[in-house]
């Protein structure tokens, strides 16, 4: 099979490696990839986010499936183009992608579904949420609707910064995506994150994962895209994972198909988990980065199959193998990140580390510039690991980690700490 993979960050690289993995693949492209990526397969420039381009270059390359690995080609209808050409495409339609795309949306889905969530408000102007957070209180939380980047989410643990969060919503802080906001309860509990692939109708679970996102040890500092990931999380255990599923998964994707919008792809639900019960955070409708990592890291070449089966309306049939094994994943940073941070600074030592399916160090943001490969993002590197036990894991990743010479890069020391203490 001829395989496009769209994307460019660690979630892409790792999605690649295992796909390479599984005989099936002849041919695999990544669109637009990175130097990490261009390692291992064939990367080419193109626009993802135009879903006509995207078509055309999938008939000139006789592309039998497309694996999108981002949110916004998704939100665009990259997928819906697509499909509408005939192509197989593992990624649910723009109408099924508003459950990340927007939360008031997800909100109205929960309603109808019965889901556990959070109590809320979705508020269209300035005067009704001034007037419904100074009614409840903090703590509170106060979302941009649309998509932010992971920024448009604020927890107010006073009044006072309660009504500031809105005011800056309503002032325009987000642009379109703070338009509406979605006022919520403040949730107590352990996060955690549940994947499962969707074929618009069936449900399959395919791994746990917990991500770091404060940018220092301790879980301190400001928030960031993710510091580092592991899987399983223990937090999630299998009474949890079946309550999530039984009240807020199947539900959601019940509605889904009752609307007419039947979803296809993975499906990642955002948990808070207090005294055995889950409530949804959000949905989103990618594979996490880098919580992908570790899931790929633990699926391996079955990956490509159950991303295949889901697009194909196969799950039904389809069962994962589980191995009894934990995978973690250290990003490796520029210095600075989350704030501003040096580019194109080089990285040396990365060819002398194994790569194998215990050991693999994905891209995010390198490129290659007279040979050296050079940082070009914020979040550079993912240092991932698989072991029998999550120490295991926790201490292969570190020390590939100590053999990185990147005096302008960092990293938390203490990914993986709250499953191991
Ligand atoms: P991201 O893409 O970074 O996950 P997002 O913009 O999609 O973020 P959410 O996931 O809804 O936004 O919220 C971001 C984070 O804020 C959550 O991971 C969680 O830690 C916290 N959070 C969101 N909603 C609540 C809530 N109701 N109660 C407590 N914490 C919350």
């Amino acid at each position: 099979m001829n395989i496009l993979i769209l994307g460019s960050g660690g979630r892409e690289h790792a999605l690649a490696w295992a796909t390479l993995q599984n005989p099936k693949c002849d041919k695999l492209i990544v669109a637009p990839g990175n130097a990490g990526i261009a390692q291992i397969a064939d990367c080419a420039s193109l626009d993802i986010m135009d879903g006509g381009t995207v078509v055309t270059f999938c008939e000139e390359n006789s592309i039998d499936f497309v694996i999108v690995g981002p949110e916004a080609p998704l939100a665009a209808g990259v997928a819906d183009d697509l499909r509408g050409a005939g192509f197989l495409v593992f990624g649910p339609s723009a109408a099924a992608a508003q459950l990340e795309a927007s939360k008031a949306f997800t909100k109205e889905i929960c309603d109808a579904a019965n889901a556990p969530t959070a109590a809320y408000a979705h508020c269209t102007n300035h005067a009704d949420a001034r007037a419904y957070v100074e009614k409840q209180g903090a703590p509170i939380v106060i979302k941009a609707d649309g998509l932010a980047a992971g920024k448009g989410v604020i927890i107010a643990m006073t009044d006072a910064e309660a009504v500031a969060a809105v005011d800056e919503m309503f002032e325009g802080a987000f642009g379109d995506a703070g338009a509406e906001v979605v006022i919520e309860e403040f949730m107590e509990g352990e996060e955690a994150s549940f994947f499962v692939l969707c074929d618009g109708e069936n449900v399959l679970p395919i791994g746990t994962a917990q991500d770091h996102k404060r940018v220092g040890d301790g879980d301190t500092g400001p928030n960031t895209g993710g510091m580092g990931a592991y899987s399983p999380a223990p937090v999630l255990t299998d009474s949890i994972a079946e309550k999530a599923l039984n009240e807020i998964i199947s539900p959601t994707m019940a509605e889904m198909a009752r609307r007419g919008t039947p979803y296809q792809g993975v499906l990642y639900a955002g948990l808070m988990i207090k005294d055995g019960q889950p409530r949804l955070v959000e949905y989103n409708v990618r594979f996490g980065d880098p919580e992908c990592q570790v899931l790929m890291m633990r699926l391996g070449a079955q990956a490509f199959d159950l991303m295949h089966a889901a697009a194909d309306g196969r799950l039904a049939d389809t069962q994962v193998n589980w191995g009894d094994d934990h995978a973690l994943t250290v990003v490796m940073a520029a210095k600075g990140y989350p704030g501003s941070y040096e580019k194109g600074t080089v990285i040396k030592g990365l060819d002398a580390l194994p790569e194998d399916s215990k050991n693999m160090v994905f891209h995010a943001g390198t490129t290659l510039s007279d040979g050296a490969m050079t940082a070009t993002g914020g979040r550079v590197l993912n240092v991932t690991a698989r072991g029998d036990s999550l120490a295991e894991a926790q201490k292969r990743a570190y020390a590939m980690v100590d053999q990185i010479d990147w005096p302008e890069g960092f990293c938390r020391r203490d990914i993986g700490w709250r499953a191991l203490d």
